[in-house]
């Protein structure tokens, strides 16, 4: 069955950057992708047997688009806030991820799979161990995203990584993909990561016309990487390069190139950008977790004009604590005007750009974060008919509405693949209820 979408307004840009605004737009749908967009009177007459959703009040935009996650920590969200990056992670997250089970993960994912869906997420990269249990949520929900494989030295090694790509990658009609995901320079040795780097390099070029698959990992996230990393380093006994940020030891290991997605790049500075410009590296953003576990802020503005493949994330759910993107938003949009005294700075329409097509440049995934005829139908409808989103008189104000007003609760319609996953709503064919106490249950036994 065919899908038509009717709305007030349909706002996307389009490959080229080129923003588009259509009133009284109607979206054509045929198998997973868009077959046309255009005003309803002009293509009211190719409607036949299609099935119809949204109305006279509703944004139509492309599905946002999060970047870096890790999508199973709803499992740990609220347990332990208020604390420092490096006494979160190694006393209160990494001894309950010591004691996971497949299942966990499982619940866990499904869960932030439902979460993200229902705030108009229909893409979504995560980072995490078990990635067969996160491919079965991303399958049973809907989803569409990428999945990690695990690398961290002395603790997963890159054989079963492998496996995890040969098993997963370009897999659930191509809604899944893989990526390699070195966790950081600080878990991660220079041999590990050039090793990682010469299978993708090796396994790319044998991808002739098909998904590549990315390196993934986080960057320049904390302020003392380097120290981390020679000390790392030392217990392995590898030699450390003269470097003296976390930027130039990714690039002293040859592995900076277009198929990295470097998470954070909180810590670089200006010759740090001109080196991941250079390499053309592509980044996810993760500000409000940068902020929540005090790691301060990446120089963003600076990062958006420079790089141009650059998306924005959550980070996990138990460092932001949801995978709502207009929390990200709506706090990347306001942050930087009052950190820096220019209210001109991130305007309205580039974190537009950021939650949507930038998102699918950072993932390197064409045919989404846009609703340009023979992109793929991941799309969403946003209901307008709210008093925190009235007036809605100029359509450049609906915009202004999308960067300070919305949140993921104005979220109507969702479509992934050109299936309505979210109808008025609610989720389809999932029963939420029972998510949620899988994950109460995890999460105690987890504790306990
Ligand atoms: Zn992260």
């Amino acid at each position: 069955m065919n899908l038509a979408i009717r709305g007030r307004l349909a706002i996307y840009f389009d490959s080229n950057l080129k923003l588009h605004i259509i009133k009284d737009p109607l979206v054509l749908v045929e198998g997973n992708s868009i077959l046309d967009i255009d005003s309803f009177s002009k293509l009211k007459k190719e409607i036949s047997n299609h099935d119809i959703i949204g109305d006279e009040n509703q944004l139509i935009i492309p599905g946002l688009i999060n970047c870096h996650t890790h999508l199973a920590m709803t499992l740990f969200r609220g347990l332990a806030d208020d604390l420092p990056l490096d006494i979160w992670l190694r006393k209160h997250i990494w001894p309950l991820e010591d004691k996971l089970q497949a299942n966990d993960v499982y619940v866990g994912a499904k869960l932030g799979a439902i979460e993200s869906l229902l705030a108009g997420v229909t893409t979504l990269n995560s980072m995490y161990w078990y990635p067969s249990s996160e491919a079965q949520a991303f399958e049973e929900t809907g989803l569409r995203g990428m999945i990690g494989a695990p690398v961290i030295t002395g603790i997963a090694e890159l054989p079963e990584a492998i496996e995890v790509i040969e098993k997963h990658h370009n897999t659930i009609q191509d809604r899944l993909r893989v990526s390699l995901s070195l966790h950081s320079p600080y878990t991660v040795t220079i041999p590990d990561f050039q090793g990682a780097n010469d299978y993708l390099k090796e396994y790319n070029e044998s991808q002739v016309d098909k998904p590549k698959i990315l390196l993934h990992t986080h960057l320049a996230e904390s302020e003392n990487e380097i120290e981390q990393s020679q000390k790392l380093h030392k217990e392995h006994g590898i030699e450390f390069p003269e470097v003296s940020t976390p930027t130039e030891l990714l690039e002293s290991t040859g592995i900076l190139s277009e198929y990295l997605l470097a998470a954070h790049c909180i810590h670089v500075n200006e010759n740090d950008i001109k080196i991941l410009e250079k390499n053309k590296v592509r980044v996810s953003l993760n500000p409000l977790s940068n902020a929540k576990l005090g790691n301060f802020m990446p120089p963003v503005p600076k990062i958006i004009t420079d790089i141009s493949s650059v998306g924005l994330g959550t980070d996990g759910p138990a460092s932001n604590n949801t995978l709502d993107l207009f929390d990200t938003i709506r706090f990347l949009a306001l942050y930087y005007k009052g950190f820096l005294h220019n209210p001109t700075l991130i305007k309205a329409q580039e974190v537009f750009q950021l939650a949507t097509i930038g998102g699918a440049r950072a993932l390197n995934w064409r045919g989404i974060g846009t609703l340009e005829p023979g992109s793929l139908a991941d799309i969403i409808t946003i209901n307008l008919k709210k008093p925190h989103l009235t007036p809605k008189n100029l359509d450049d104000s609906i915009l202004n509405h999308f960067a300070y007003a919305m949140n993921g609760n104005d979220v109507e319609n969702v479509v992934v693949d050109g299936k309505v996953v979210v109808k008025e709503n609610e989720i389809l064919r999932l029963d939420v209820d029972q998510s949620i106490n899988e994950v109460e249950e995890a999460t105690n036994r987890l504790l306990s």
